[in-house]
């Protein structure tokens, strides 16, 4: 019995020690992809219900690595956060988006809303408003083209925190949305108090409508309490002409997901746009 626990002690630790190793890989090849500018950034559309017209484009971050391919944000962003590098890559992420929505302004197109994810490290960096201030003014975007996507976990870690930094960055004309809508823990009177434009309900609750019971209340729930603070209210992940259904039934402005459009590389997205009688 001694001699098995001592073996399996030695697995232990030789597991460990794989772990920092492929770990502390990981994190230089991160280091590596800031550098070599292999990040890159496709964009999901996000549209009028009613009208099927896009308003807005969500900008979703993309890892072209030299030799595994195209890696997704799950597969990257948790490292990130933990190292820190999503302040960087962030910022990359930041400035690319409104080059990139400036860029579509410019060439005539519909005067798109660009929306930005936003990390918890990152929107705690100190001076963070003023610094999408100066991203806004470098890139020549008008701030009320940029929408910035804040989870509700983000806030609640440190509300009195996020309300300062939120006001500050309203200040500057930038527009708010809360993602992730419905999985954390923030108090109706929380929210009331919350300069926010839009709520995005969860995919967690869309995917399984309209078959859960429980999901479709949460999600009419979430929906009229938008209404009634005067919020406007997109449903994400909406896959499938039954949950559009459901969703303009209960009152839902608007909707993102494969239903209308994957996220696109910039260039088809554009093609998107130029498509006659979308806008
Ligand atoms: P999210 O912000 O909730 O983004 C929506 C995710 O759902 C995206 O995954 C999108 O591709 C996917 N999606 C959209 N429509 C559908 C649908 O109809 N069905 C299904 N099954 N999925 C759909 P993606 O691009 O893999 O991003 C995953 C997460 O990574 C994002 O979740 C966001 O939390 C994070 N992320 C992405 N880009 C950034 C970034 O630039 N910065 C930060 N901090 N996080 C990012
Ligand atoms: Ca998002
Ligand atoms: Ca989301
Ligand atoms: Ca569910």
């Amino acid at each position: 019995a001694k001699e098995l626990g001592r073996n399996n002690l030695q697995v232990f630790t030789e597991e460990m020690a794989d772990k920092a190793h492929e770990k502390l890989l990981k994190q230089a090849e991160l280091r590596q992809a800031i550098a070599g500018q292999e990040f890159l950034l496709h964009f999901q559309p996000q549209v009028n219900i009613e009208s099927g017209r896009v308003f807005a484009a969500e900008a979703l971050l993309r890892w072209r690595h030299p030799e595994r391919g195209m890696i997704s944000p799950g597969d990257f962003i948790p490292l990130a956060e933990e190292t820190g590098l999503i302040v960087p890559i962030g910022d990359w992420v930041l400035r690319a988006a409104c080059r990139q929505c400036k860029a579509w302004h410019e060439a005539g197109l519909p005067l798109l809303i660009v929306s930005v994810n936003v990390s918890a490290r990152q929107f705690r960096e100190r001076n963070w408003a003023a610094h999408v201030a100066a991203v806004l003014a470098e890139t020549g975007l008008e701030p009320r083209f940029l929408e910035l996507e804040l989870t509700e976990s983000l806030i609640m870690q440190d509300v009195p925190g996020a309300l300062a930094t939120m006001h500050e960055l309203k200040a500057i004309g930038v527009h708010l949305a809360i993602d992730d809508f419905g999985t954390g823990y923030s108090s109706l009177s929380a929210l009331k108090r919350f300069p926010v434009r839009r709520l995005k309900i969860d995919r967690s609750f869309v995917e399984d409508i309209p078959g859960d019971v429980d999901d479709r209340a949460i999600t009419a729930a979430i929906i009229s309490l938008a209404q009634n603070l005067g919020l406007r209210v997109i449903a994400e992940g909406v896959e499938t002409q039954a949950q559009v259904e459901f969703l303009r039934h209960s009152g839902c402005d608007e909707i993102q997901g494969y239903f209308f459009s994957r996220p696109l590389a910039s260039a088809d997205f554009e093609a998107l746009l130029r498509q006659p009688g979308l806008n």
